[in-house]
């Protein structure tokens, strides 16, 4: 009878040591071989030259490493990387390097699909198939650390946890992956480095307070006025603005960490006046940055990009609220890698 093996990364360095005692060997060999999962990124047991033919045969027959592989890779003209990523059961997710001057982002997904709504975003017409698993995650992390490397000649410095998905509803698997991914068993990376951006689950918000994580928190707001919001982002009727401040502002006194909101101005969306005003009440409680971020169409042209005086008018209300606004321009559109088009489009 065919026998399912058990991915061998879902085990911790514990486990592993604990399955070599059982083995008749030394514990220390689990630790060689997380070492070898992690920190090395071993696609197979063959490449764990350290270990004997013997066991490496072994780990094969009880074992089976899931690496996720890179499908295809578009390169835009401004450097921008997009990866289409296929998954051990052959679905794909994508994911997006981002250059500047001063820093290569890594933009990764957390769901094949996203469980949220939001009507300009060309995910959610994927619907959600299923959660990332952690190794899912650190691995396009790893890949796109290589990428940067070969055709930007510098590591990653940052990542964004902004492509498919709303991590908040996987949020156990993306704290698991940050855990490999600041581990100096795996790529060693400062959490300062890494933001998690959700669209706002009240109830996540507090968890990670209460956790104390050490990443930053970027929420995508895109309207401090209810009505407005649930008709852009549906799931703001179960979780409404009221209920996402009460958590920011638990969020706030506990960690003392500035927020970071992500806000797109939508032609005849939320371009008034009022909309600024009722963004500057929503965040004025707490050191806050507000991007302000260039929309990119997706098909359907719904939701177009407000004109530049709107973009101004917010700056200008903002800024002299004390609030620090960025203005900022979209990277990757020729390629679909831009905010809120990640869709596997080929
Ligand atoms: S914007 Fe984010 S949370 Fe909203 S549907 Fe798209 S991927 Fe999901």
């Amino acid at each position: 009878m065919a026998t399912t093996k058990k991915d061998i990364r879902a085990l911790s360095k514990e486990q592993l040591r604990e399955f070599f005692v059982k083995q008749d060997d030394k514990a220390f060999r689990g630790n060689q071989v997380y070492e070898w999962l992690w920190s090395k990124s071993a696609h197979t047991f063959e490449d764990m030259t350290n270990l004997s033919i013997e066991t490496r045969q072994m780990l094969e027959d009880n074992f089976v490493i899931n690496h996720i592989h890179v499908d295809t890779m578009q390169k835009s003209s401004d450097g921008t990387i997009k990866n289409a990523v296929r998954l051990h059961d052959g679905l794909i997710v994508e994911s997006v390097l981002i250059p500047t001057k001063t820093r290569t982002t890594a933009c990764v997904s957390s769901q094949v699909g996203c469980s949220l709504d939001c009507r300009f975003c060309a995910t959610s017409r994927l619907k959600r198939m299923r959660n990332l698993n952690p190794d899912e995650i650190y691995d396009q992390v790893v890949a796109i650390d290589k990428e940067s490397r070969l055709y930007h000649n510098k590591p990653l410095s940052n990542i964004v946890f902004m492509g498919m998905g709303e991590p908040l509803m996987n949020y156990n698997n993306v704290l698991k992956a940050i855990d490999k991914i600041t581990s100096p068993e795996g790529l060693g990376m400062s959490p300062r480095r890494i933001v998690v951006s959700t669209s706002g689950v009240p109830k996540m918000i507090r968890k990670m307070a209460d956790d104390e994580v050490k990443f930053k928190l970027a929420v995508s707001l895109h309207s401090a006025i209810d009505e407005v919001r649930t008709s852009i982002m549906p799931f703001n009727a179960t979780f409404p603005l009221k209920d996402l401040r009460e958590a920011l502002v638990y969020w706030f006194e506990k960690t003392k960490n500035r927020i970071t909101y992500e806000y797109v101005v939508w032609k005849g969306i939320n371009d008034k006046r009022e909309d600024a005003e009722a963004l500057v009440q929503f965040c004025k409680f707490a050191p806050s940055k507000v991007n302000l971020i260039e929309y990119n169409p997706i098909d359907d042209g719904e939701f177009q990009q407000a004109d530049s005086a709107a973009t101004d008018m917010y700056v200008s209300i903002l800024e002299r609220n004390n609030i620090t606004v960025t203005v900022r321009r979209s990277r990757g559109k020729d390629i679909d890698a831009a905010c809120g088009q990640l869709a596997n489009k080929q």
